[in-house]
């Protein structure tokens, strides 16, 4: 029996050993990973400047703490700050302590302004961790079930809904603040549209809110952009992030700019790891590793090339309700729970996973060649259509008994 606490359905394959967008299994066998470790493996595997830079860094020193100057975290700093425009970062070790600490900005910036009992507005099916305050945010009762009592000071809105969040704005005067996912990742790659984005900043602008879109899912590159904002034009105050930030590494990060920064000062907020000198040198590698292999550019393209060969292998195969995504962040809905479908792609030599029930969910590694991309739809889209056939066939016999 193992020791490890049952927490995951795991599949029952180890991978062992990487290189570019492939792993290997205990006994050898090679699969094309459409998944990046949940949109983590930025660099893909074994990645030779984040080795030679974090083995480095490793023959050096690991931690110091936050009781001292971290020049690296200082570095990882500048370059969040250049790529998000914003101005300050804190560093944590996770998403959900990402937007935890956006959450605690958003309580004082409330307090501060006088404000005693400040309220969030997040979305239905949203996503934004496990720990109490974050699942509290979460628009998902599965994630919920069983830790009540939840943290207070959430209002709900529906999702892609700009008339919601208006209704709530008139009639509660206790918000300081919006929580939004620009793509849902875990409720099933649902994209906002950029209109209800630049509808948001505005209202926010109106009230004084503050904006927090939570990209640890969607952001840094994979959408062909460095954060999705950017595709709408638009700014916000606060933007948590992890997941990719450090190719593997955990690293999270919760960046403040506008009428939100300056507002967490000495005492109000710590992490104990946050930030230290390995996790900010795989910071430092990543975006730079981005920028010279001009992997956003890279993101944009292969998610096309995915999205395409998708549609054509996928045309007119009825139970395929839609094939959606930005760049490396794509979706496959299907029209009933699918969830054995990431084991036939395992057996099939892809890592892929289905998210929401009944969407096929990829996130390759941003250093996936077009011929790879191909390649994943080539193994993917096969399992796909026999999944539906066999589902229909059963369907039928069960009509006719
Ligand atoms: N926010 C979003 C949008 C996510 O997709 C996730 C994880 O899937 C989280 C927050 C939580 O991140 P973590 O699991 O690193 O705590």
């Amino acid at each position: 029996m193992s020791h490890v606490m049952n927490t995951y359905a795991r599949q029952p394959v180890a991978f062992v050993r990487g290189e570019g967008a492939w792993l290997w299994d205990e006994s050898g066998k090679k699969y094309l990973d459409a998944l990046a470790g949940i949109a983590v493996s930025t660099l893909g595997y074994a990645h030779p400047k984040l080795t030679r830079a974090l083995a480095e860094q490793a023959a050096r020193v690991l931690h110091t703490s936050n009781l001292f100057r971290i020049p690296v975290q200082e570095a990882a700093a500048d370059r969040i700050a250049e790529i998000t425009g914003l101005d300050e970062v804190f560093f944590c070790n996770s998403g959900c302590e990402a937007n935890e600490a956006a959450i605690k900005i958003a309580r004082k910036y409330g307090h501060d302004r006088g404000v005693q009992e400040p309220a969030i507005v997040v979305m239905e099916n949203s996503f934004h961790g496990r720990t109490l305050a974050t699942l509290s945010a979460t628009g998902s009762r599965k994630v919920q079930a069983g830790f009540e009592p939840l943290v207070s000071g959430f209002v709900r809105a529906p999702y892609n809904d700009l008339g919601a969040v208006q209704r709530i704005a008139e009639i509660n005067r206790n918000v300081v603040a919006v929580l939004v996912e620009p793509i849902q990742g875990e409720g099933g790659i649902n994209i906002s549209s950029m209109e209800y984005l630049r509808g948001l900043r505005e209202l926010c602008d109106r009230h004084e809110w503050l904006l927090m879109l939570d990209e640890v899912q969607c952001g840094l590159g994979r959408t062909g952009k460095w954060f999705v904002y950017q595709h709408a034009g638009i700014l916000p105050d606060v933007v948590p992030l992890a997941k990719g930030l450090g190719s593997g590494v955990p690293v999270g990060a919760c960046v403040a700019g506008g009428r939100a920064a300056r507002v967490l000062k000495p005492g109000n907020h710590g992490s104990t790891f946050g930030g230290n000198p390995l996790s900010c040198t795989a910071v430092v590698t990543t975006i730079d590793a981005m920028r010279e292999e001009r992997l956003l550019e890279n993101a944009a393209r292969v998610g096309q090339v995915i999205r395409e060969a998708l549609a054509a292998a996928l045309a007119g195969v009825a139970g395929v309700v839609e094939i959606r995504g930005m760049g490396l962040m794509i979706g496959v809905q299907l029209d009933r729970p699918c969830g054995e479908l990431a084991r036939a792609a395992l057996d099939a030599g892809l890592v892929i996973n289905v998210t929401a029930d009944s969407v096929v969910r990829m996130l390759p590694p941003l250093v996936m060649s077009e011929a790879e991309g191909r390649e994943a739809v080539a193994r993917l889209a096969p399992l796909i259509r026999a999944f539906l056939a066999r589902e229909a066939t059963a369907h039928q016999s069960a009509a006719t008994r």
